[in-house]
Formats: C-alpha cells, structure tokens, sequence
C-alpha cells in the first residue's frame, strides 16, 4: 500500500481508550516518540501525528474509531497523520487501512515498539500495518522510564487464556504472559526514582502473574508484591485485574501481611447467576466467589471490593438477573462497573441464542447501578470519621485544595499545605458518592 509522502512529524499525541493497560501502552508509545525527539503536543495545539490508540471492549469500538478520524479532519481539509492502535487496530486493522486512507500507520497492542520506525514509513508515502503478537520483544524495545506521576502503572502481565465466552480479549491480547520479575523490578525501580509512590502493577489476569526471583524461586504475585514492597520509596502497591480463580492463598495472605499492599480489590464477578456464569465460562459459581471474598475479608477486614458485570447476557432471564442483584447485596461493593451485553463478532457469545432486548438491558443496567451506587455511598459514609493516610495527586478546583486517595481507592480533597507525590495524613469528616472531604491531621 502506498501514499504520498509527508513530512516527518515533529508533535504527537496519544489518545487512549478503555483500560488501565491501554493508559500504560499509551504512556510507552509516548516515550517511544519523545525518545525520537519528537515532542508532545500541548492541550489544544494541533498535533503532526495523532494516535488513537483503542479499545474493542464493547458495542461501536470501531465506529467510534471512524468517527475520532473523520473529527480530526482539519478546517483547512488537511489531517494530521494518523497511527491507529489498540485492540480495534489489532482486530479490525486490515479494513481500517482499506476503509480509511488517511490512516498511515496501525499497529496492535503487541507491536506497538515498532511504531516509531513505521511512523517514519508513513512519512516517507509507506502506509504500516503491524499486528504481529510477539509480546516480549515489545517489552524489552521499549526505552527506559524515567518521570513519574506520584501513581504509577506497570503492566506485568498480559493476555488471558480464560476465554469467557463474551470476551474479545484473547482475541486481541492473545495468550497470557507474565514479564520476567528482573525488568519488573527495574522498572518499578526507574518508576520511583521517577516520582512514583504507588504502583498499580496491571494485567488482564494480573493474579495469574507467575516468575522467578533472583534466587531463583517460582512466586506468583504476592511475592513480586513483597520484593516492591523492599523499596523505602514505594509508599503503596495496588494491582488489577484479577480472576476469582487465581486469588491464591499466598495473596491473600500477602493482604494480611504487607501494609503496603492497599486494601482494596478489584474482583470481578459478572453475574450472579450460575447457569449464566457456567455460559460466560467463566468457572467460578457465585458461592465460590463469595467464599474467595471471604477469605480475603478474613484477612484484610477493611479490604474495599470492587466488581465488573455484565447484564443482559443472551438467555439472562429475569429471574437470573435478580440473583445478580442479590449478589450485590450479600457483597455491598465500594465501587463497580456495570455494562450491557454487547455481542463482539468472532466470540462464542456473540452467535448464542436469545439476545436479551436493548429495553430490557436499559432497566437491568439501571437496577443494577442503581444498588451500586447506594453501596458506594453506603461505603463512603461507612469511612467519615476514620483517619487515613492519602497520596497527594493534584491541585483541586479551590485555593489551597489538593486531591488524592485514600488506601481504598476512594477520592479525597482537603485543604491545607501538602504537595504533590506526599502522604499526609487526613481525617474524613464528609462523604459523598464519589469522594470524601478530608481534614489534615
Ligand atoms: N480480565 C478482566 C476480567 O476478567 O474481568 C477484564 C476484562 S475487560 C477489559 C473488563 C470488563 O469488560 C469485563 O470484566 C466485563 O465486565 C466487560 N466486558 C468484556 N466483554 C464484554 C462484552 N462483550 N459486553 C459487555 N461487557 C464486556
Ligand atoms: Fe476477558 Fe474473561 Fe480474560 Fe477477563 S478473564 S480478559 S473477561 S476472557
């Protein structure tokens, strides 16, 4: 495929879609460029070369890529030159170059450390498609980090061979990695001495990470938890997502045992239903979920839950749906995200019978998000009066005011002296539904 030749870019931008891996790819691929010596565009500043970097989770993934291209059509007709990424570019790539001529460049989640050479084939009049899955060599390509917001990602894990049924990350991802514990650690290293106090260590089933030490000992993820946990710097580590199948005993003990281990998990459950569970494939039942929640509770009484579900699952009856609702109930989440089916071609689910009607799925979802919020707020409330410590993030809206987290992942303002990258600590005096009021301590 060929086009005229442009001149080589010399500003960016990276727009990322969707998951919290998709931030960190996104945060990769702007080093990647910045490391060429090109520099990022500022907010509102028209960028040479824009790269959508997206998301297939759910329904009109790819129109709304067609839809971000046409919007970056200039007034003058002209365009930016555009890299598509992400998991649309790895699903759909071949009819987006077909479709969509002012795209130059794309390339799929596991390639993306070639972007910079294809960018400079995009300007010489090449179009580049790259979608090749060879997760390693994108890692060790990648140039070394380092600044650092005070919270941090770091994908440790990537792919799944879970293969629910509705899902097209197996497809997109391909198959589950764990990145060796040396470059973790190195990374986490770089990432400190970059600003970072927290990590999220990241993972489409990031509990299924397994390595080596350097003594040579398997661990799985509590033990790359407990060597981060070594460094005076690093102030929190959190991780997400997990599989109520790989909630090991040695991680949740890992919760008992490691203060710096925050006590908030994000376990998603889907539904509550069994017969719907057993059609996701996704192998847990809700009782064996609600026991892993049990043993977690066990030993990390605070811990703050959080969940993901689906609703209108094909074939999910009414009666179904309602043991979704009172699976909520019996776990009364701190946070959660709830979606409507949404049929991705290619997967199992997609050709099932009996979709459940859009109407239907409006009021599920609103039902089921409507318990969620009470819980959220529930939880919220539950925490004024207790003291803290928070991460300071950023400034708030208000002279003075400064935004972070506390250690179950909630929202808190204060106000008061602090700077960015401090704990300080802070009683919650207010709660909301989306944050807390704090007082400096
Ligand atoms: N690996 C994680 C897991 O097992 O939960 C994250 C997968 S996905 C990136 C995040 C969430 O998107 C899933 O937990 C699920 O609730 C939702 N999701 C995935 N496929 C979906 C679909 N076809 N329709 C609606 N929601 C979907
Ligand atoms: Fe998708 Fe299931 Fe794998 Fe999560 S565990 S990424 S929902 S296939």
């Amino acid at each position: 495929m060929s086009s005229t030749a442009t001149s080589s870019p010399k500003t960016f931008r990276v727009k990322s879609f969707g998951c919290q891996m998709n931030v960190y790819d996104g945060e990769r691929m702007a080093e990647l460029l910045a490391a060429e010596g090109m520099s990022a565009a500022g907010d509102g500043d028209d960028a040479d070369l824009v790269v959508l970097n997206t998301c297939h989770i759910r329904e009109k993934a790819t129109e709304k890529v067609y839809s971000d291209i046409g919007r970056l059509r200039r007034e003058d007709g002209s365009a930016p030159m555009i890299a598509v990424a992400g998991c649309v570019a790895q699903a759909e790539g071949e009819e987006i170059m077909t479709r969509a001529p002012s795209v130059k460049v794309v390339v799929g989640p596991q390639s993306y450390h070639r972007l910079p050479e294809m960018v400079a084939e995009a300007a010489s009049g090449k179009r580049a498609t790259e979608t090749d899955m060879p997760a390693e060599a994108k890692f060790a390509a990648l140039p070394k980090r380092r600044k650092s917001a005070p919270t941090a990602f770091l994908t440790v894990q990537e792919g799944c061979d879970k293969f629910c049924t509705y899902c097209v990350v197996p497809y997109t991802r391909g198959a589950e990695i764990s990145r060796p514990f040396a470059d973790l650690i190195e990374e986490a290293k770089l990432l400190v001495a970059g600003g970072a106090r927290e990590i999220t260590l990241l993972g489409q089933n990031v509990n299924a990470w397994t390595g080596e030490d350097d003594k040579g000992r398997s661990i799985g993820l509590d033990g790359l938890a407990r060597a981060l946990a070594a460094d005076p710097d690093l102030k929190r580590i959190r991780y997400t997502t997990s599989h109520p199948n790989d909630m090991t005993d040695g991680l949740i003990a890992a919760h008992a045992e490691l203060e710096k281990l925050m006590p908030f998990l994000h376990l998603p459950v889907q539904a509550g239903s069994d017969r719907v569970l057993k059609a996701m494939n996704r192998s847990h039942t809700a009782d064996s979920y609600l026991k892993v929640l049990d043993r977690i509770r066990a030993a990390r009484p605070d811990i703050a839950l959080s969940g993901d579900f689906i609703v209108g699952f094909p074939g999910e009856t009414d009666a179904e749906f309602e043991e979704t609702l009172r699976l909520v109930d019996a776990v009364g989440y701190a946070q959660a995200f709830s979606f409507k089916y949404s049929a991705r071609p290619g997967t199992p689910a997609a050709t099932m019978p009996d979709h459940v009607p859009a109407a239907v799925m409006d009021e599920r979802l609103q039902r089921l998000q409507a318990a969620l919020n009470r819980d959220q707020l529930a939880f919220n409330q539950g925490s004024v009066g207790k003291t803290c410590e928070v991460l300071v993030e950023r400034k708030g809206k208000h002279p003075g005011q400064w935004l972070g987290k506390s250690p179950w992942l909630q929202s808190v303002h204060f106000v008061g002296e602090a700077e960015i990258g401090q704990m300080v600590t802070v009683k919650l005096v207010e709660a909301g539904p989306n944050s807390l009021a704090g007082q400096l301590v």
